[in-house]
């Protein structure tokens, strides 16, 4: 691949209210960087905290109008992933006086929710996972059935998954669920995955150059990603937009074009069935 080629940031997220918005947009596109997959924020930064599947799904509409949005500014185009943040739960348990389990249930609702937008308004695959933080036996077990009820659903649909989860460097449980499910686990995607996560989901690695090295050095296909949240609040909180062009620059200059053309071609093709390079003008 030349740097010409398509250079997709799988995750990150945008703030059309107070973040950048679409100003991010351009400046990954003038970065060098072609294709988007755009994630919902968690939906208690954008409003009260959810308390019925209808709130989740105004995330998911708003989030779509700015998949649209984005999608005419690139040269490329975006596409989404909707789901509901693992740390919901704690918010809903903490802060809304929920049950473990009542919290889970009504985030398996907005899962639900998230799953039937799959397969129209560019929308490719559902977003779970489960606390990356220390939590209570009970809140960890509603966790890990949201995350199972998560996966079922990318089974049901055919889709790809995308899971924010503790720091690990493989989740081998996860995978055998993914197994049981009925879903590749290839298709269940770690996001802020570091440099050394092996197992059978693929990892998502976020584009620090130290993460990216390790990745590379042992050749274990992998995706790019930022984790951009476009909140003013935190800046600097994580990589902004224009990070992954970079960091393709620079691993293509390092010897690492094979690395870059699976994790801008290959893999999106595999995981999600999308095409970068047809839909690149
Ligand atoms: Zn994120």
């Amino acid at each position: 691949m030349t740097p010409a080629g398509p250079i997709l940031d799988h995750h990150c997220h945008l703030d059309v209210d107070t973040g950048m918005g679409l100003a991010a947009v351009d400046r990954f596109v003038a970065a060098g960087g072609t294709h988007l997959i755009i994630i919902n924020k968690p939906s208690w930064h954008l409003g009260p905290l959810p308390t019925t599947a209808d709130a989740f799904t105004a995330v998911f509409e708003r989030t779509i109008a700015i998949i649209d949005a984005a999608a005419e500014r690139l040269p490329g185009t975006a596409w989404g992933c909707l789901g509901v943040h693992p740390a919901c739960i704690t918010q809903l348990v903490d802060k809304g006086g929920l049950a473990p389990a009542a919290a889970a249930e009504l985030m398996c609702a907005g899962l639900d929710r998230a799953a039937a937008r799959v397969g129209s308004d560019r929308i490719i695959g559902i977003k779970s996972g489960r606390p990356h933080y220390d939590v209570d036996a009970a809140v960890w077990e509603a966790s890990n059935a949201v995350l199972q009820h998560a996966l079922a659903l990318a089974a049901a649909t055919d889709c790809a998954i995308q899971l924010h989860t503790e720091a690990a460097d493989a989740l081998p449980d996860v995978a055998a669920w993914a197994d049981q499910a009925g879903i590749d686990p290839a298709r269940v995607v770690k996001h802020f995955a570091g440099g050394a996560f092996t197992g059978r989901l693929t990892p998502s690695v976020i584009s620090r150059r130290d993460a990216l090295t390790r990745a590379c050095d042992r050749g274990i296909p992998f995706l790019m990603e930022t984790d951009f949240i476009d909140d003013p609040d935190r800046p600097g909180a994580v990589l902004g937009l224009r990070t992954v062009p970079r960091r393709v620059r620079w691993l293509i200059d390092a010897g690492h074009a094979d690395a870059m053309h699976t994790a801008h071609v290959t893999l999106p093709r595999a995981i999600y069935g999308i095409d970068t390079t047809g839909t690149l003008s």
